[in-house]
């Protein structure tokens, strides 16, 4: 059955050299019950380990059943543990965290029993050993001699060939020993036991064949065999632990240790934490900037006018100047005049601002600086009418208004959205009637307060006095005509122009178009007052329509032939172009400037490298200078938040290097708590692999719920810290965890965990099982 063939085994400690096994040849019989007896330190247990193949031999052989075990790798000497060799040691080496019936089944487990057969054998193994009545108690509700029967009952459940004893009864009492002795004694009927021992009376009264050991040779063998087992009949089935076992192992281990635990997985969350909380933090800030960015944008548009200024912030020179010698003066232009720059705003620059990327501009709104001749009746009276603010007085006449180039008054927004969204939905709430359905609905536009300019008010025919309250019924559908300039300006014998005098024919002539005032709107949110100006609003779409009706008017295409102002006969001078009245006068299609509303900064610098890329290699009064108010707003916000971010990640990173290796400090605490538990699974027949598995079970148990315990404590952090930022900054829900952002932590955290977590317990596979069994 088992031959020993000169095996030699020394320990090397130091200088000096111990030679457990000097020499040992021996053979076993099939079935026998062999005590090995001999004084302390003899070699007795190197023996027996080396037979069960705990410990591996230096030379020699050791042959089982007819077959060398030279070329035997780990794998075989763990599968040979667990299917031909059930171990009993003198301290029960009992799993205290695992059930009475789990210890049992271990080995079965190891090996991949099936859960039913499993639990049959070990059951059948308890009831053998005479534990039937005591299967549901704890391990450490069990005497002495009990848990030496779960250990026989471990040892024998995979029914194994070869029982090792080393010193069963070395802790029990004389009567309790007897008992034990029976049971090995009756179990040894069907197998081989090799059992040592100091005691020669027990050896003397159980054992079949006694082997007296001293010096690690044998002395005296009481009844010798010599092998003729030639025939390698050799069978090996080999084990494999799942990974759902090792969870299971690590799990009632940690149970055991709850408080440890849970202190363990608290301080490894803390990394996990406060990354949980910057992140949360920094999203809901970059939300608030592209908040305020959106608002700011949508204040300051990128502008391009017909006139813009070149000038940069530091043009004027502070250097002396020297006055000529001669007596003269010099004409000179100043500073801000020769920094005007007229922009042509030509066909092809409107197509190349169609052609841009529609993502970019959530909207792109034109205004034309052509004159309205409105009329509307008050109280049955026809009067004309103005959208501007201008007090009266400067308002009298369209070309006096445009002469101090306050443009024709009223806000213009952008009729088309290219996000689909209504430009005024999204700024705007209705306060009375509706939203504008066509260019045809103009709406009053107030202020936070429900204010509005009085002069505007007064322009559109409605009698009001400073700080005076109007009823929105007043306002809301009030209707005005547009008088086409062919109506509205009669030609006078001397060649002018002047508006015709009958206001109440013209007003019903069906030619007119009729505007109506739609609702008043008030703005969303303070921050994005003064959008569009208080007063009315209407439509780029209704100046598009006045320019198509006028554009071929009599008195469009007498201004454009003549070199006078043929309003009032007097000469076109600088400050009045002839092409400004031509375009007052709804002669000209080209928009008087553009408006171009990017959704953020990024957006923004994309546009304006799109204007840019216009003028590359244009002539100077070719190029078309935008103006970017936003620009000088902040283009450093953003920047500014991804470091800190960068800078805040970046520590909270520091926190979860220190979890780590906390967590590679309690995972080597524990491999070093459990050493006589590794010892046990690999007399069992573990595999290193199994080894490193319960461990790196444990490990992805700790990461899991320290990920999980971060999440969940970051999570609830973000009230109190919303809470705090809301007082004191009156920014509300700043805080938010990204749930996507909180899963990549959990897992981290378990990758992060188990990395650290398995260098100790590929230490822990590594430990020498003889070894790890001695220690206590
Ligand atoms: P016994 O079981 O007869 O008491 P052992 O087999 O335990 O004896 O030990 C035999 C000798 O080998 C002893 O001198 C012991 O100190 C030594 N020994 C056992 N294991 C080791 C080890 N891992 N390292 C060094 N010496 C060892």
């Amino acid at each position: 059955m088992l031959e020993l063939k000169h095996i030699k085994k020394y320990y090397y400690v130091g200088d000096s050299v111990t030679k457990a096994l000097d020499d040992v040849s021996v053979s076993f019989r099939k079935q026998e019950f062999v005590a090995i007896l001999g004084p302390s330190g003899s070699g007795k247990t190197t023996m027996l380990n080396g037979i069960g193949g705990l410990d591996i031999y230096d030379s020699g052989d050791l042959v089982i059943k007819g077959k060398s075990t030279k070329e035997f790798k780990a794998a075989d000497w763990d599968a040979y543990r667990n299917n031909s060799v059930g171990f009993i040691f003198q301290s029960y080496n009992i799993i205290g965290h695992l059930s009475i019936l789990d210890n049992v089944e271990m080995g079965m487990t190891l090996s991949g029993v099936p859960n039913e057969e499993k639990k049959k054998k070990a059951i059948s193994a308890l009831e053998r050993v005479g534990l039937g009545p005591h299967i549901n108690k704890k391990p450490n509700q069990l005497s002495g001699g009990q848990m030496q029967r779960v250990a026989i009952a471990r040892a024998i459940a995979n029914d194994p060939e070869i029982l090792l004893c080393d010193e069963p009864t070395g802790a029990l009492d004389t009567e309790t020993s007897q008992e034990i002795m029976k049971l090995i004694k009756e179990l040894s009927k069907e197998r081989l036991v090799i059992m040592v021992t100091h005691n020669p009376d027990l050896a003397d009264e159980f054992a079949d064949r006694i082997i007296n050991f001293a010096d690690g040779k044998i002395q005296n063998d009481s009844n010798p065999y010599t092998e003729n087992e030639a025939e390698d009949t050799f069978k090996l089935n080999k084990t494999k632990m799942t990974f759902w076992t090792a969870l299971k192992l690590s799990f009632t281990n940690l149970r055991t240790k709850k408080a440890r635990t849970a202190l363990t997985a608290f301080a490894s969350s803390i990394g996990i934490i406060s990354i949980a909380i910057v992140l949360a933090l920094s999203s809901g800030f970059q939300k608030q900037i592209d908040k305020t960015q959106a608002n700011t944008l949508a204040q300051f548009p990128v502008t391009i006018s017909q006139t813009a200024s070149t000038q940069t912030g530091a043009a004027s020179s502070t250097k002396e100047k020297k006055a000529p010698k001669s007596k003269q003066v010099t004409a000179k232009l100043s500073q801000a005049e020769k920094s005007v720059h007229t922009n042509k705003i030509s066909k092809d620059y409107l197509n190349y601002i169609k052609d841009m990327k529609p993502s970019l501009s959530k909207n792109i709104g034109y205004t034309y600086a052509t004159g309205m001749n409105l009329l509307t009746k008050t109280n049955g009276k026809v009067k004309s009418a103005q959208f501007s603010n201008a007090s009266s007085n400067t308002a009298s006449t369209g070309m006096s208004q445009m002469a101090a180039s306050t443009g024709v008054g009223g806000s213009v927004y952008p009729s088309t959205d290219n996000n689909g969204k209504g430009f005024l939905s999204k700024h705007y709430k209705v306060l009375s009637g509706s939203m504008p359905k066509n260019e045809n609905e103009v709406v009053l536009i107030v202020n936070s307060d429900n204010s509005t300019n009085v002069n505007g008010l007064k322009n559109i025919g409605i009698k009001v006095k400073d700080g005076q309250k109007i009823d929105y019924s007043k306002i809301v559908g009030k209707e005005f005509k547009i008088v086409s300039n062919n109506n509205y300006y009669q030609k006078n014998p001397l060649g002018t122009y002047s508006p015709n005098t009958s206001l109440s024919s013209m007003y019903n002539d069906s030619s007119n178009k009729t505007l109506k005032v739609a609702g008043i709107l008030k703005v969303k949110s303070k921050s994005s007052e003064n959008i569009l100006a208080t007063g009315i609003a209407y439509s780029d779409k209704l100046t598009q329509d006045i320019i198509q009706m006028n554009k071929n008017s009599n008195i469009v295409k007498a201004q454009k032939s003549s070199d006078t102002n043929v309003l009032t006969g007097a000469e076109i001078d600088a400050s009045v172009s002839k092409s400004s009245l031509v375009s007052y006068l709804g002669g000209s299609t080209t928009p008087s400037s553009i408006m171009i509303y990017p959704n953020t900064f990024d957006n923004k610098d994309k546009v304006l490298k799109y204007l840019d890329k216009y003028n590359k290699g244009k002539s100077k009064s070719n190029k078309v200078i935008y103006t970017d108010l936003a620009g000088q707003v902040s283009t450093l916000t953003g920047g500014l938040m991804t470091a800190i971010t960068y800078v805040l990640v970046a520590f909270a990173g520091i926190s979860l290097v220190t979890s780590m290796i906390m967590i590679a400090i309690i995972t080597y605490t524990s491999v070093l708590e459990r050493t006589k538990e590794i010892g046990i699974l690999k007399a069992l027949g573990a595999r290193k692999k199994d080894i490193t598995r319960v461990f790196d079970a444990e490990t992805v148990i700790l990461g899991v719920s320290s990920g999980l315990l971060g999440v969940i404590i970051a999570w609830l952090a973000t009230f109190p810290i919303n809470a705090i930022l809301k007082s004191m900054t009156d920014l509300s829900n700043v805080a938010q965890l990204n749930p996507v952002h909180a899963l990549i932590l959990i897992v981290i955290s378990t990758v992060l965990t188990v990395l650290g977590g398995h260098i100790p317990a590929r230490m822990a596979a590594k430990k020498d099982a003889a070894t790890a069994l001695r220690s206590e």
